[in-house]
């Protein structure tokens, strides 16, 4: 009797194991009732809300003051590299559910080869949940802004705010672009397949763990060399 080969895991298995991970994960984690679109608009409420509140309470601002906007997108975008390369793929104690949101479940649903969402229901494997937002918002964004108030003034606070909260709504927006279909309207505003592009290429799972850190503007990945243009 001749033992059965199994065969070399090519295209053909990583597309399978891609849509078996990908019904697990729609029985597992996505609720009958969850709504993509939903989703969306209370991250986009919440974040535009803290924004306007911020933008009602500045009180003329200094040019010196209005250098927190360029400061605080640097910083941004170091902190989304940062996040991205040492907590999103690799286990840090006490922030391991980033970690299993991200390289466990995030990169094992969307594959360089399959980047696409299937319906809005699969927002929630890009999305970060609201109420991670509402927690960051006020263990974060709350000490920080007290703490540059107390350094600086209240519009550097209210500066910094708004700019962070801007950042990471663009950051959830070009995320979700890229993994939008192809035929999306997004897809055609012009430069975008560039940066696009940057995240379909760090999708690869050889690479993931390695480049293409920056989902916005790879700003840091071009200055700490992860920056992988094929
Ligand atoms: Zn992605
Ligand atoms: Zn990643």
């Amino acid at each position: 009797m001749h033992a059965k080969v199994k065969p070399a895991p090519g295209p053909a298995s990583k597309e399978d194991s891609l849509q078996t991970f990908r019904q697990d994960y729609r029985a597992e984690c996505v609720g009958p009732r969850y709504n993509g679109l939903l989703h969306l608009g209370m991250s986009l409420t919440l974040g535009l809300g803290v924004i306007a509140a911020c933008i009602y309470w500045l009180n003329a601002p200094s040019w010196l003051e209005w250098l927190t906007i360029p400061a605080t997108f640097l910083y941004a975008n170091f902190a989304e590299w940062a996040g991205h390369k040492y907590a999103m793929h690799r286990p840090v104690k006490g922030l391991g559910f980033v970690y299993k949101r991200h390289s466990l479940q995030h990169h094992r649903f969307f594959l360089d080869t399959h980047m696409q969402i299937d319906s809005n229901k699969d927002y929630r494997a890009v999305l970060f949940p609201v109420s991670i937002v509402a927690f960051f918002v006020v263990a974060f964004f709350v000490p920080v802004g007290l703490l540059a108030a107390w350094l600086f003034s209240p519009n550097v606070a209210l500066l910094l705010v708004a700019t962070g909260m801007a950042y990471y709504l663009n950051y959830e927006l070009l995320h979700l672009s890229y993994h939008l279909k192809e035929d999306h309207w997004v897809h055609r505003i012009p430069g975008f397949t560039r940066f696009a592009r940057l995240h379909t290429t760090h999708h690869d799972q050889r690479i993931m763990a390695h480049k293409n850190f920056n989902i916005t503007y790879p700003i840091m990945d071009w200055i700490m060399g992860t920056w992988d243009r094929r």
